[in-house]
């Protein structure tokens, strides 16, 4: 799949020297998006009708609470919560009904086939839900933003000689955003350039993670009474960048 270039928030946040580029770009965008569902965009027919359907995932939910537009949280979440007790309506009116209104059958039932089938109709339910409370619209748009980012990381990569020398001399992705990267690279470049790609990309990442091994290393060594008056170094906060590196998200 192509995807339209987005070439000046990837510069900035290459500019920006963090472990991960593309941590900072999902940080941003993710920030972006809580605050266009609290502001107008939300009322766009469009938009609601797809807030009313998917929702927002336990993650995004917390990120809009803590945003403190209460009204509009309650507003979104009102209708969501309707639509969300119609589809529950719906999913058991087509199933078993003795298993909404009757959720303890008696025991001579058990063996019964309509056992069987309120048994098969526990499980429907219960993937339905779990579907269903990770739904998310912030989720999609923020995976349809990063597709678009990384998907420009390697074209700038590819024709522009600047960016190129700008990542090699970066501190490289996340294990999680390396991942995106490689898959991208692998879509999209031919099967030379691809060769050079992961001769710039790889060493990078190995050089990166043995810095930070050793940043953390030296975190812990600091635990020790004959190092408290020694400098930290880079190590101060050597144990979010480690985790941002190894799990992604960018930790401030
Ligand atoms: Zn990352
Ligand atoms: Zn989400």
């Amino acid at each position: 799949m192509k995807y339209h270039l987005d070439t000046i928030p990837v510069w900035d946040a290459c500019h920006e020297g963090g472990e991960c580029l593309v941590c900072i770009l999902e940080a941003k965008a993710e920030t972006a998006y809580v605050e266009s569902f609290l502001g107008g965009s939300v009322m766009e027919p469009d938009t609601r009708i797809e807030v009313n359907d998917k929702g927002f995932c336990p993650h995004h939910n917390k990120m809009l609470f803590d945003a403190k537009n209460r009204l509009g949280l309650a507003l979104m979440t009102h209708t969501h919560t309707i639509e969300t007790i119609k589809k529950l309506k719906k999913f058991s009116g087509r199933s078993s009904a003795a298993a909404v209104t009757n959720p303890a059958p008696r025991l001579l039932d058990r063996f019964a086939t309509k056992e069987k089938n309120t048994r098969k109709f526990a499980r429907d339910l219960a993937e339905w839900i779990r579907k269903h409370v990770n739904n998310c619209i912030i989720c999609d748009r923020l995976a349809n933003s990063l597709n678009r980012y990384v998907y420009t990381i390697i074209y700038l990569w590819e024709h522009e000689k600047e960016f190129r020398s700008a990542l090699t001399a970066s501190k490289g992705f996340c294990l999680p955003h390396l991942a995106m990267v490689l898959e991208s690279a692998a879509d999209n470049l031919s099967n030379s350039r691809i060769d050079d790609f992961i001769s710039d990309i790889i060493p990078i990442e190995l050089q990166n993670l043995d810095r930070l091994e050793q940043e953390l290393k030296w975190f812990t060594l600091k635990f020790d009474y004959r190092n408290q008056d020694k400098p930290w170094g880079n190590s101060k906060d050597a144990v979010q960048r480690v985790l941002q590196k190894l799990t992604g998200k960018y930790m401030e």
